[in-house]
């Protein structure tokens, strides 16, 4: 199973580490020639989802990554790759890969608890670690997409058919089972 990991800016490595370690080869995705056919999913990390977004078009991967996921691709999106996926941005004008049928606030959670860890009981897979680096939340969750968790009444991660994201990084904890769910939606 080869994995394709956006590596335009943010916390790419370590979704590699957490892949790598379920036994997932994983390739960097830079430019419009990284993303070739073979991949059987795609992960779109933390960072800054404006400098990403940037990113991607200048690259010309905005249209073929988006696609791709409209066409079924399995993604995995974390927090700033949430923000990425999401159809729309509340307290933002921009649209990026806009797939998935998710409403998300940016930089939700206010100067003071811009960066915090706590735990959250995900469905389907149990109580995890989640770490939260200036993250967003999702305010609402369209029609064909599933709240999987919240913290503190926000919803914080959800899935839609191919699609995964959290806004939260599952990458910086050592618990891979997030890892583990996209990789058996793979399967
Ligand atoms: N604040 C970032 C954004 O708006 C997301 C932060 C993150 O990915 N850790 O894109």
């Amino acid at each position: 199973m080869k994995i394709g990991i956006l590596a335009l800016q943010g916390a790419f490595i370590e979704h590699e580490r957490a892949l790598n370690a379920l036994g997932a080869e994983t390739t960097e995705i830079r430019r419009l020639a990284h993303f070739t056919d073979g991949l059987d999913g795609l992960v779109l990390p933390g960072g800054e989802s404006t400098v990403q977004g940037k990113l991607l078009r200048e690259e010309g991967l905005m249209e073929p990554v988006r696609a791709a996921i409209a066409g079924g691709m399995p993604v995995f999106g974390t927090c700033a790759g949430l923000i990425l996926l999401a159809e729309k941005i509340s307290n933002d004008g921009n649209v990026y890969v806009g797939t998935m049928n998710v409403t998300v606030r940016r930089n939700a959670y206010g100067r003071q608890l811009g960066s915090f860890r706590t735990d959250t009981e995900v469905k389907g897979i149990g109580k995890l670690p989640a770490v939260f680096i200036r993250a967003p939340y999702i305010e609402r969750v369209g029609e064909g997409a599933e709240e999987l968790a919240r913290v503190d009444g926000k919803i914080v991660a959800a899935r839609q058919g191919n699609m995964l994201a959290t806004a939260f990084h599952p990458e910086l904890t050592d618990d891979l089972r997030l890892h583990e769910y996209f990789l058996n939606m793979i399967r």
